[in-house]
């Protein structure tokens, strides 16, 4: 097949293109969420990435490519637990202005958001596009960053720093290439994705802020494998348990209620509860705690538990089936023992509520990017997964996420030997997807 000139343009950058074999029947999605290859939206993909402007952006983040380095290395050690991204943030504010965006500002929440105004006259709604601050890692991890071939090895030198740097990128190659959308761009550099964060970043923006009802279009930039296109959003609920009771000797006031034993009976019940495979649903136990010595009944112990499902309601079900194994628990303790100096009791708080849904390959947003990754050569899988976008999803915003870099060019996300491949040939042709992918949906009237 003939090489569309931006393939052309990466073959003489040194990227290894391989010419693509006719598709051998991929496996069929559904029907509308294919057009035929000669679709609208395939045109317009098409059109876009053999525009000289787009070339040019292209070209500009190839050479400027060691600063692209620079700045995810300067980002990554930056430690941005969840709740302490502001130094992080400051920095990513000033990185934006200096990338050329003079409407930079940092919400109460502590997003920071970059707007790029579109053309004089354009009338397209405004696209956001998010990459989130915050690290799953404690304040005092070793986060300096060792390289080791084109491997950048260091704590959330992926996930998502990644994402944030190539969004500074990606400001200064519009600029370079003096690229005007119809309607406006925000840039955001996010707080709250992970884990304790809750998607408070999310949730302000999208709820609270001053941006509340003003970003009808959303993709998130966060992940590993740009072959995934994730518009399912994995709901959650994760509760913190404690159970409490009077205490005492071991040996003196053996025979008393114990929370341990309440504690230990339901983690047992919930490792029995069968769930769905279709829609998956999933439970776990993450972290038990408590006790002060191993002579004493504990009067505290308690367990935090992570439950999802991409079906709300399959989530509301074992949810249910959750809170009556706790009531179980503690009334078969209370049943067992004595309670003269009390009984045991179980407090169980919401500490994580990520909401659930999915956004339709069969949205226009959706059939251009399926059509984009079509003039890659690429077929869209739809992917599931807990992002930044299940906050809009859920409030029905046409939102998706994807991913900065190729598949198997990153790894070991949240974990202290994280890594991502700055190999640049590669680089250039994941950037120039990215880009194309935000193109072709901001592009959209
Ligand atoms: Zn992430």
């Amino acid at each position: 097949m003939k090489l569309p000139p931006l393939l052309i343009l990466l073959a003489l950058a040194g990227a290894v293109i391989r010419a693509a074999a006719p598709a051998a029947s991929p496996a069929a999605p559904p029907a509308a969420a294919v057009p035929a290859p000669d679709s609208a939206e395939d045109r317009r993909a098409r059109e876009l990435v053999a525009r000289p402007a787009f070339q040019a952006a292209v070209r500009a983040y190839d050479r400027d490519f060691e600063r692209f380095v620079r700045e995810l290395i300067l980002l990554t050690e930056i430690p941005a637990p969840p709740f302490k991204e502001k130094a992080r943030g400051e920095a990513f504010a000033r990185l934006l202005r200096e990338a050329g965006l003079a409407d930079v500002t940092t919400d109460a929440e502590g997003n920071v958001i970059g707007r790029r105004p579109g053309r004089p006259g354009g009338t397209a709604p405004l696209l956001a596009v998010a990459a989130h601050l915050d690290t799953v890692f404690p304040e005092d991890t070793d986060v300096r960053v060792k390289r080791s071939g084109t491997r950048l090895i260091a704590p959330g030198v992926g996930d998502d720093t990644r994402g944030l740097a190539l969004l500074l990128a990606m400001v200064r190659a519009l600029g370079a290439a003096g690229i005007e959308t119809p309607g406006d761009l925000l840039f955001i550099g996010n707080v709250g994705e992970e884990g304790p964060g809750d998607l408070r970043g999310m949730r302000y923006l999208f709820q609270r802020g001053p941006w509340q009802g003003r970003i009808p279009r959303f993709i998130s930039i966060d992940g590993s494998n740009n072959d995934l296109i994730t518009n399912g959003a994995l709901g959650s609920l994760r509760y913190r348990v404690t159970f409490k009771g009077p205490g005492g000797h071991s040996w003196g006031a053996f025979g008393q209620v114990n929370p341990a034993f309440a504690l230990g009976g339901a983690i047992a019940a919930l490792g029995k509860v069968v769930v769905p495979r279709q829609p998956k649903v999933s439970y776990n136990v993450g972290l038990v705690s408590g006790g002060t010595s191993v002579n004493s009944i504990p009067f505290e112990v308690g367990m935090e538990v992570d439950l999802r499902s991409v079906s709300p309601e399959e989530l509301r079900k074992v949810a249910a089936r959750f809170k009556e194994i706790i009531e179980a628990a503690v009334a078969e303790e209370n049943a067992a023992r004595a309670t003269t100096f009390g009984r045991v009791t179980a407090e169980v708080k919401l500490i994580g509520d990520r909401p659930s849904g999915t956004t339709s390959p069969d949205t226009p947003e959706l059939l251009q990017v399926a059509a984009v990754m079509r003039a890659f050569d690429k077929v869209a899988v739809w992917n599931i997964s807990s992002t930044d976008s299940n906050l809009p999803i859920s409030l029905g915003i046409p939102a998706f996420t994807i991913s900065s870099q190729s598949a198997r060019r990153g790894g070991r996300s949240h974990s202290l030997d994280e890594w991502t491949d700055v190999e640049q040939p590669t680089a250039v042709q994941d950037f120039s997807l990215a880009l194309a992918l935000i193109l072709g949906v901001a592009e959209l009237p």
